[in-house]
């Protein structure tokens, strides 16, 4: 049906592969390609599907990218590398005809800022080239905004209230390490929070407001409001929220670890200088913390992620919704050799790829996944490793 070329070969970029390589009818041929090839050689070898073909790219270059998509031709790409990576890849997609997605918003090197104006910014390009871009097609975001549109669109006529709720509840048995690229996770916790509230923005310090919520088959984890991406995105395309925030469960361990991080100066972004040469300090902590990729052998414990949602019915009565996943990190070791964290981020962006590539979420332009039809998707996340669970009016905090 269709070629698809994956960019970025750590966790995520592997639990990708091994999706579409499950996925032969969709994905007729495979492209993985990123900064170091030779982990593209062993992600393919480990998945042993002769069909995979890797190579090498600097996605900082869009001559390279350029290069790269003309040498292989794929009707989409899935940048699955680092946020920094967005544009330059956005932009060889433009010059060669190229269809887009990816998971993590645009970050500019030097100032971690959370939105999508840049991205939307290439709106009516992509519209005039026929090409479709899906923006934010992970878990959340991603899912957290699939789930969104499809309690809009089955079961409410006006959602007021909109909490995304994400507990990771594993134990991956290292003093610290982050489940996914450290340097974007760290600048994303420690940052200001900020919710919305009756057609305002409210920022908070980091990890200000917290309390204990309730996760199926897990019970309490304290639960920090943080500002996520997707909410920009949602309450644009559902005005009638009136409040909408996203919580994050975070260990005590884990907090203290991250203050004496910040408190040193090692979760800094500004470039140092040392012995001669300039280095940036969490670029440096990256290189001395697990990788992610590496932390899923004995990763025990699952990730909870849902949106809990209260508004009014399509009668007309009061609603309370709550939509989630729990994923086993155990099990996506079983079947990826990746950790649960990766595992709920590559398989959304392989059913994205999927969607657009079955001409569901054919649409030019740039869009948010809540923009497409909620409803395949949903179908396959129950096929493809993340089924889904509904409550009706539950007795949920929010
Ligand atoms: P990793 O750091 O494990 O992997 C990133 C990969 O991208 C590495 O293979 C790296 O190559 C490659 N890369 C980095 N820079 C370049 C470049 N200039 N050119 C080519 N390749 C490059 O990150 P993760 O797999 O954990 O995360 C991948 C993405 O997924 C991130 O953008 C992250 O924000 C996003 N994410 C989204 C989530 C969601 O739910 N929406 C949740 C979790 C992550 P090398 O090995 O050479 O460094």
């Amino acid at each position: 049906m269709g070629k698809v070329l994956i960019i970025g070969a750590g966790g995520v970029g592997t639990v990708v592969a091994h999706k579409v390589a499950q996925n032969p009818d969709v994905f007729t041929e495979i492209v993985l390609a990123s900064r170091t090839q030779s982990k593209c050689d062993a992600i393919a070898k480990a998945i042993g599907d002769s069909r995979i073909v890797t190579d090498r790219v600097d996605a900082d270059k869009v001559d390279e990218l350029v290069a790269l998509f003309k040498k292989h031709k794929p009707d989409i790409v899935i940048n699955v590398a680092l946020p920094y990576q967005d544009l330059t890849i956005m932009d060889a997609c433009l010059h060669c005809g190229v269809n887009y997605l990816d998971t993590a918003n645009y970050e500019p090197l030097d100032e971690a800022k959370y939105e999508y104006k840049w991205q939307w910014a290439y709106r009516e390009r992509f519209e005039q080239a026929g090409l479709t871009a899906i923006l934010g097609c992970g878990f959340d975001p991603g899912v957290s905004g699939v789930y969104t549109a499809y309690a809009a669109k089955h079961y409410f006529k006006e959602m007021q209230y909109l909490d995304i709720v994400d507990c990771n509840a594993g134990n991956h048995g290292k003093a610290f390490a982050t489940n996914f690229n450290p340097e974007i996770n760290i600048r994303e916790v420690t940052q200001k929070g900020k919710y919305y509230e009756n057609g305002q923005w409210i920022e908070t310090e980091p990890h200000e407001i917290h309390r204990p919520l309730t996760y199926p088959n897990i019970g309490p984890k304290e639960s920090y409001l943080i500002y996520h991406e997707e909410l920009e995105s949602l309450v644009k395309n559902y005005p009638t929220l009136k409040r909408a925030r996203f919580w994050m469960t975070f260990g005590q361990e884990y907090l203290t670890h991250l203050r004496v991080i910040q408190d040193i100066g090692m979760a800094s972004i500004e470039p140092i200088m040392y012995n001669g040469m300039e280095i940036v300090p969490i670029q440096f902590l990256k290189a001395v913390l697990p990788n992610p990729g590496d932390l899923g052998k004995n990763y025990t414990g699952e990730t909870s992620i849902g949106c809990r949602i209260r508004g009014i019915d399509k009668e007309g009565k009061e609603l309370t919704y709550y939509v989630y996943n729990n994923c086993s990190h155990h099990a996506a070791y079983l079947e990826t050799g990746a950790q649960g964290v990766s595992y709920t981020t590559g398989v959304p962006a392989m059913i994205g790829a999927m969607m657009f590539l079955t001409g569901k979420w054919n649409k030019p332009g740039v869009h948010n996944v809540e923009e497409f039809d909620p409803d395949p998707f949903m179908e396959q996340l129950n096929k493809q490793g993340l089924p889904w669970h509904e409550v009706f009016n539950g007795d949920i905090e929010l």
